[in-house]
């Protein structure tokens, strides 16, 4: 984690909750780093998940197409920590912020539903840059099957297949080499044109084309600002960035404005 001293850290705070506080259309996007906290472990950093599964194999479209077995060993990983974490202070806090009435939408590069689960997405639209584990659409004949059948035909088959028509499915998460859900990118953009702060938290900002969307924001206007444990190589960019842990900065930054 980068090292900042206390005077700093605080300086970057007041600065953020003044910047919150000056806007009206906040714009909240996060990433992995949002929910280490809550017990699933990012990508890159020591210990995440692509030091235990090799992404080229476990997670890549056309070796899944080709031999599901690896994604299925990588997705009953990843259920078993789903199971257990719960939303962290981060993401209540997110959601606390939600009934101020600025929020206007949060994009998320996560799949684990913690927004949901700790009460976002009712006065805003949540945006699932990389699909959801909450259910899986057969690529063969469209049936969806949501996470509870999901889970049930887990326990009795190595490699869950279409209740109807027999195929292999997968949950609705984007693997890498597999298109982004139809038209959320695309809305998710439009949903900056009017935003006049952009908060990012928990990315290391190194996949595309979600890495596009704060520079877009500024581009439109609004402020940035950044939470995350490591620089990111757009922190140049940002009108404020504050590295440290998000259940502790985000109730910080976002609190002036619960009342
Ligand atoms: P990433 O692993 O590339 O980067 C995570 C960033 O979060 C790092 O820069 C790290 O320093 C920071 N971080 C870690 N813990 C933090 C904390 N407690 N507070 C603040 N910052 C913290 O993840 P990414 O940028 O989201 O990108 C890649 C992909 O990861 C996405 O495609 C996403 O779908 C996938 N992913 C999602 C989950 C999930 O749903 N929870 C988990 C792992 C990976």
């Amino acid at each position: 984690m980068k090292y900042i001293d206390e005077e700093e850290f605080n300086e970057h705070i007041e600065k953020a909750r003044r910047i919150i506080s000056e806007s009206n259309n906040v714009i909240i996007f996060t990433g992995a780093g949002i929910s280490t906290e809550s017990g699933i472990p990012d990508f890159r950093s020591p210990g995440g998940l692509w030091t235990v599964f090799d992404p080229d194999i476990y997670a890549n479209y056309n070796v899944f197409l080709r031999d599901p077995s690896k994604y299925w060993e990588l997705e009953r990983y990843v259920t078993k920590m789903l199971k257990s974490a719960r939303p962290n202070a981060a993401h209540i806090a997110i959601a606390e912020f939600e009934k101020t009435n600025k929020l206007r939408g949060i994009i998320t590069q996560n799949i684990d539903m913690l927004h949901q689960r700790a009460g976002s997405g009712v006065k805003c639209k949540i945006y699932e840059l990389h699909g959801s584990a909450i259910k899986s659409t057969c690529k063969s004949c469209g049936n969806v099957i949501d996470r509870e059948r999901l889970l049930e035909k887990m326990e009795k088959e190595d490699i869950p297949r279409c209740d109807i028509c027999g195929n292999v499915i997968k949950p609705d998460v984007v693997l890498f080499n597999e298109p982004l859900p139809p038209h959320v990118l695309e809305e998710a953009i439009e949903e900056l044109d009017n935003c006049d702060c952009f908060i990012m938290i928990g990315s290391s900002l190194l996949v595309s084309p979600a890495n596009f969307l704060p520079e877009i924001a500024k581009k439109n206007g609004a402020k940035l600002i950044f939470v995350n444990l490591e620089p990111t190589f757009f922190d140049y960019m940002a009108d404020v960035t504050i590295y440290g842990k998000a259940s502790v900065i985000v109730p910080k930054i976002l609190e002036v404005n619960n009342s």
